[in-house]
C-alpha cells in the first residue's frame, strides 16, 4: 500500500483569478475551436462541448439541435442500424455532406464492434467513433482501440474512460485520437460510493492534458459540471472538449418521460449503469455487478437551445475576465485561486422558484 500526499482538486476546490484585458464584451470572444487529430492528421472544427452518450442526452434529436450551434454529441449505443441509417438519410436530405459534430458510441464486445461497422460501411460521413467503457484501465480495452484504429484509419476515435497520464499516452499510442477523462465525478454516478475509486476531475484534467498534449493527443473533460462555471474551470485546466450530461438533462431533445407533481414538470434522468438502465437494455443487473449508477428526477426544462445559450454565455464571460479572446487562450490566462468557498447559499434553489 502507498498514499499520495498531494492534494487533488475538484472544481468545488477553486476560482478563476480575474485578470485585467483589452477585451469591451463577450461578443467579441471566440468560442470555436480547431485541432489536428494525431492519427487521421485531419481537422476537426467547432464549439468543443459534447453531449454525454446517456439514453436520455445523447439522442439523435439533441445531436441534430446541437449541430445547429455547432456543438458535439456523443450519440448513445442503444440505437439500431436501422435508426442510424435514418437519422443519416435525414442529414443526406437536408444537403449535409459530413456529420463532424455526431459521435457514434459504441462498447467493446464483438457484437459491439461488428455493429459499428455496418453504421459506417451504410453511413460514411460519421467521423467521429466514442470507445467508451466504465474502465479504460483493461489491456482488452487497449487492443480494442488498436484493433478500431487498424479498421477505421480516417476515423477520428474518443477513448475513455481513464484519469491518470500514464494511461492517456497508452491509448494514445494504441491509436485513439482523444482521450476522455473522468471517474467518479458524474452526477448520477455511484462509482466512488461502490468502489472508493475516483480522482478529484479539476486534476485529472490537468494531469492529462499535460499527458495528452505531448504527444499531440486531446482530452474531453467528463463528467461533474454542475454549472457553465465548472465548464469554464474545465477548459481553464486544459481540457479539450468538455462532456455533459445532467447540464443537458430534462430537455425535450432527451427524449425523456415527462412527470408532473403538484403542477409542476420534471423528467427522469438515470446513469447508464444505474439499475434503471440495465433494465431497460440488458434485463437487470447480473449477478456479479452492482449498479453504479442513480436514477433522479431533474426538473423539466423544454428546449436545449436556451441552455446551449446560457452555457456559453458564461463561458464567453469567463473568457473575458481573465482577457481571453477566443477559447483557446483561456488555459494559457487562467490563475486558479484555492477556495473554502463558492456561491452564496443565503437564496437557494426554492427560494427562487417561490419568487413570484
Ligand atoms: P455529468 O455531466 O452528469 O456530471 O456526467 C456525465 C458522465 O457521467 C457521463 O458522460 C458518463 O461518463 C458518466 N456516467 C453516466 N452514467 C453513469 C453511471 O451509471 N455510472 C457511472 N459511474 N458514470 C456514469
Amino acid at each position: 500500500m502507498r498514499i499520495e500526499a498531494d492534494l487533488k482538486l475538484g472544481f468545488k476546490d477553486v476560482l478563476i483569478r480575474p485578470k485585467r484585458s483589452t477585451l469591451h464584451s463577450r461578443a467579441q470572444v471566440s468560442l470555436e475551436r480547431t485541432f489536428r487529430l494525431r492519427h487521421t492528421g485531419q481537422t476537426w472544427t467547432g464549439i468543443p462541448l459534447m453531449a454525454a452518450n446517456m439514453d436520455t442526452v445523447g439522442t439523435f434529436a439533441m445531436a441534430t439541435e446541437l449541430a445547429r450551434h455547432q456543438l458535439v454529441t456523443a450519440v448513445h449505443k442503444h440505437y439500431a442500424l436501422e435508426e442510424w441509417t435514418a437519422f443519416v438519410a435525414a442529414a443526406r436530405d437536408a444537403g449535409v455532406e459530413s456529420l463532424p459534430q455526431v459521435a457514434i458510441s459504441t462498447g467493446i464486445l464483438d457484437n459491439d464492434l461488428d455493429k459499428l461497422d455496418q453504421i459506417l460501411e451504410r453511413c460514411p460521413e460519421l467521423l467521429l467513433i466514442c470507445l467508451d467503457v466504465a474502465n479504460g484501465y483493461s489491456e482488452q480495452f487497449v487492443a480494442c482501440v488498436s484493433r478500431v484504429r487498424a479498421r477505421h484509419p480516417d476515423k477520428i476515435i474518443i477513448a475513455g474512460n481513464v484519469v491518470t497520464g500514464e494511461m492517456v499516452e497508452e491509448l494514445l499510442l494504441a491509436g485513439a485520437d482523444i482521450i476522455k477523462v473522468g471517474i467518479g465525478p458524474g452526477s448520477v454516478c455511484t462509482t466512488r460510493v461502490k468502489t472508493g475509486v475516483g480522482y478529484p476531475q479539476l486534476s485529472a484534467i490537468i494531469e492529462c492534458a499535460d499527458a495528452a498534449h505531448g504527444l499531440s493527443g486531446q482530452i474531453i473533460s467528463d463528467g461533474g459540471c454542475t454549472c457553465a462555471g465548472d465548464v469554464a474551470k474545465a477548459f481553464g485546466a486544459g481540457a479539450d472538449f468538455v462532456m455533459l450530461g445532467g447540464m443537458l438533462a430534462g430537455h425535450d431533445e432527451g427524449g425523456g418521460t415527462v412527470i408532473e407533481r403538484e403542477g409542476r414538470y420534471f423528467c427522469e434522468f438515470y446513469g447508464m449503469s444505474s439499475q434503471t438502465a440495465m433494465q431497460k437494455y440488458s434485463g437487470g443487473v447480473a449477478d456479479y455487478r452492482a449498479s453504479e449508477g442513480k436514477t433522479v428526477v431533474v426538473p423539466y426544462r423544454g428546449p436545449v437551445a436556451e441552455t446551449v445559450r446560457d452555457i456559453l454565455g458564461g463561458l464567453r464571460s469567463a473568457c473575458t475576465y481573465v482577457g481571453a479572446a477566443c477559447l483557446k487562450e483561456l488555459t494559457k490566462r487562467t490563475t486558479f485561486v484555492r477556495v473554502t468557498e463558492q456561491e452564496n447559499p443565503v437564496f437557494t434553489e426554492r427560494d427562487r422558484h417561490a419568487s413570484p
